[in-house]
């Protein structure tokens, strides 16, 4: 019998490379203004931010210090403990920065660092290994679309990322179409929920029934305040892994605000 379980939403801003430790400070507490002055109720939606490393430190001690009910989470690490390996940073240090998520193979990474699958598993099971929740990002360029349609690529990946991790284990996949990151052209809902239940079916093969019903899949790929109401309303989609409109303060606002404006 599959399980039943209600999964919360999470909406995570990826800040990529913006924002340095000044700028995330004073971001962080102007968006929390803004929800509070919205009256947002904060258990209803679970809210991460994604700074550059940089910024790590600065933003832990005013979320920490202020009681701000943000997730934090790092863009990247290593797939190694500690040692030899110049600008690298460890799981372990970031746990100790109360790092909680870690995005992992994020398409920008997998192009512009040629990172494979294989090593993209070997980072999920660092990030376990240090008590982090990996964001598993996973997604077709538009010509492996063109030559495979849209599930072919991310489940490849997913299987991959998934091998040799525990039932139990605690992880956040995101279905990012890289033709849509950054490009204003997002996926359609119907095509965002048909990946989403095919990674959920990926979780239930390679993790088991429980993990299936209570893993979180997240859409990513020009998500803004204007469409991610339609995500939302899809069954498999769990929240939105969020790159440029996670930078406006407003914008993301009302994207964690999604349930005033999706119906529910
Ligand atoms: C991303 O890079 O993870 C992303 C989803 O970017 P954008 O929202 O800008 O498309």
């Amino acid at each position: 019998m599959v399980a039943v379980t209600t999964r919360t939403p999470l909406i995570a801003g990826n800040w990529k490379m913006n924002l340095d430790h000044l700028q995330a400070v004073a971001f962080v507490q102007k968006l929390h203004w803004a929800l509070k002055d919205a009256k947002h109720e904060f258990d209803a939606v679970d809210v991460s931010v994604f700074p550059p490393f940089t910024d790590i430190r600065s933003v832990q001690t005013l979320i920490d210090a202020d009681k701000i009910p943000f997730g934090l989470g790092a863009q990247d690490l290593s797939a190694h403990d500690s040692g030899a390996y110049t600008g690298e940073i460890s799981g372990a240090f970031l746990k100790r920065l109360d790092v909680a998520q870690v995005i992992i193979g994020h398409s920008e990474r997998r192009e512009y660092h040629s990172e494979s699958d294989e090593l993209v598993a070997a980072k999920v099971k660092a990030a376990l290994k240090h008590g982090l929740v990996p964001v598993v990002c996973v997604g077709e360029t538009a010509e492996d679309l063109e030559k495979h349609g849209a599930s072919a690529v991310p489940v490849g990946q997913l299987e991959v990322a998934l091998d040799g991790v525990a039932s139990t284990a605690e992880i956040v996949v995101a279905y990012e179409p890289v033709w849509a990151i950054g490009s204003g052209q997002a996926a359609t809902p119907d095509q965002a929920q048909e990946v989403c239940a095919t990674l959920r079916d990926v979780v239930r093969a390679k993790l088991g029934d429980d993990a299936a019903a209570r893993t979180r899949i997240l859409y990513g790929g020009s998500v803004k305040a204007a469409n991610i109401a339609s995500f939302m309303r899809q069954p498999d989609v769990d929240g939105a892994l969020v790159g440029g409109a996670s930078l406006l303060v407003d914008e993301f606002a009302a994207i964690i605000r999604f349930q005033k404006h999706v119906g529910v």
